[in-house]
């Protein structure tokens, strides 16, 4: 199966471009972030472990992300390719990642303005229960507050607040640059803008898969 995997500062449109890749080419979708927020919704060991990491804006640690996802790589439902959003962000997750084996494996960095990013970030809704992602300026759900694909609660999540994010571009910039360098000497690398709308946006990224 081919791996397609999304690089980008917080905020550069990751969860919406692989939303729509999903849709659009029947891909899996692996997002790290929702996968762990639904075990903290579970209230499971590891959601426990990963919230006070994920509400500061840090890192969950390395064994509990890498083993989340080699459990995840081990469903049925992945033949027909997967897309992963917000994984790899450490050089030790790339490399783990590395040791799975796929039929061809491409990374697009979506490079965005950071002020563009946090603007988008401070202004971001998402549902509580699948994740959808909506924005109060631009794509606010149909029923305030409603998810209009599942019905669930749609509300800013608890990292989108001024401290958490400027933590997350710290991080970002200190641990995952160097991982989108890591897939650039793999020569599997592509770039694109990732500013302004998600239609255009996703036009670029769609040549790219197809
Ligand atoms: P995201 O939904 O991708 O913005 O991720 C939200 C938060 O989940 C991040 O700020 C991290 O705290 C945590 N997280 C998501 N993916 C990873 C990962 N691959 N490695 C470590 N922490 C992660």
């Amino acid at each position: 199966m081919k791996r397609f995997i999304l690089f980008g500062a917080p905020g550069s449109g990751k969860g919406t471009m692989g939303e729509r890749i999903q849709r659009d080419f029947g891909f899996a979708r692996i997002a790290t972030g929702d996968i762990l927020r639904a075990e903290i919704e579970r209230g499971s060991a590891e959601g426990r472990q990963a919230r006070a990491h994920m509400d500061s804006g840090g890192l969950v640690p390395d064994e509990l992300v890498i083993e989340m996802v080699r459990r995840r790589l081990q469903a049925g439902d992945l033949d027909g390719g997967y897309v992963m959003d917000g994984y790899p962000r450490t050089l030790r997750q790339a490399e783990a990642l590395s040791q799975v084996p796929c039929d061809g494996e491409k990374a697009v960095f979506i490079e965005v303005d950071e002020e563009q990013a946090v603007g988008r970030l401070l202004s971001r809704l998402t549902c509580r229960e699948c994740g959808a992602i909506y924005n109060r300026a631009n794509k606010p759900p149909l029923r305030p507050g409603i998810c209009d694909v599942c019905g669930g609660a749609v509300e800013p999540r608890r990292d989108d607040n001024e401290q958490s994010v400027r933590e997350r571009f710290r991080v970002y910039a200190e641990r995952t640059l160097p991982v989108i360098e890591y897939y650039h000497r793999l020569g599997v690398l592509a770039r694109i803008d990732g500013n302004g709308p998600a239609g255009p946006v996703y036009e670029r990224l769609r040549g790219l898969i197809a």
